[in-house]
């Protein structure tokens, strides 16, 4: 199976998930963008308190800080072998960063209705350290706890509903272009995002194995 993969689909379409379940099948490191950005906000990191206004509002952060902290972490010597991109290239701008670098030889775009993204954010919970939960369709043991770690869950700063509202219209009009890009290459795999996390792992699965 291919060793460079790209994951994208909306907001609360599950790319963190399925992400973290092909990282740990292929062996390759998850490199999620949103996750990075996370740490460097909570680190209160100059490029964090850049990046927290934009995140907090749903729009996009800067091309330069996003290429520049991906591009940093696909030089560390544990990508050299392959990694899954989740959440990164969102704009045509940073798939021809990308392409600088070795590109990804599959991009996967998980598909979900709107008003079910709505649900599973409403839901979300996570912990310091990423694991993600969902207090209706999987929630921890413990409610309000992690599972992995014991940390404390949180919802996420732009979990509110208009802020969602604006992650999906940017997602539409940013990345929807980048989905043709890699589409007119013969690289991407619509894949139906919908129902449990184990279904949408099979169902990537079987499209990649196939390809
Ligand atoms: P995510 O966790 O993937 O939903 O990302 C959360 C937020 O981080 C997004 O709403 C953006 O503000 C920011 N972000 C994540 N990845 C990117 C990217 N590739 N380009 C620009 N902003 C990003």
């Amino acid at each position: 199976m291919h060793r460079r993969l790209v994951i994208l689909g909306p907001p609360g379409g599950g790319k963190g998930t399925l992400a973290s379940r092909l990282a740990e099948h292929l062996g390759v490191p998850h490199i999620s963008t949103g996750d990075m950005l996370r740490l460097e906000v909570a680190h209160a990191s100059a490029l964090g308190s850049r990046a927290q206004a934009f995140m907090n509002a749903g729009e996009l952060v800067p091309d330069e800080i996003v290429v520049e902290i991906t591009t940093r972490r696909l030089a560390e010597p544990d990508a050299a072998d392959g990694w899954i991109l989740d959440g990164f290239p969102r704009e045509l701008s940073q798939a021809q960063a990308l392409e600088d670098q070795l590109g990804p030889e599959a991009v996967v775009v998980l598909q979900v209705p709107d008003d079910e993204v709505f649900i599973r954010i409403a839901g979300r919970r996570t912990c310091p350290s990423g694991h993600v939960y969902n207090v209706r369709r999987s929630p921890p043991k413990t409610p309000g706890v992690c599972d992995i770690d014991g940390l404390p869950l949180q919802q996420r700063e732009d979990a509110s509903e208009e802020v969602v509202e604006e992650r999906l219209a940017t997602y539409k009009r940013e990345t929807t272009p980048v989905l043709d890009y890699y589409d007119g290459k013969g690289l991407l795999h619509r894949v139906d995002g919908t129902g449990d996390p184990d279904q949408v792992y099979e169902r990537v699965l079987s499209e990649l194995e196939s390809s």
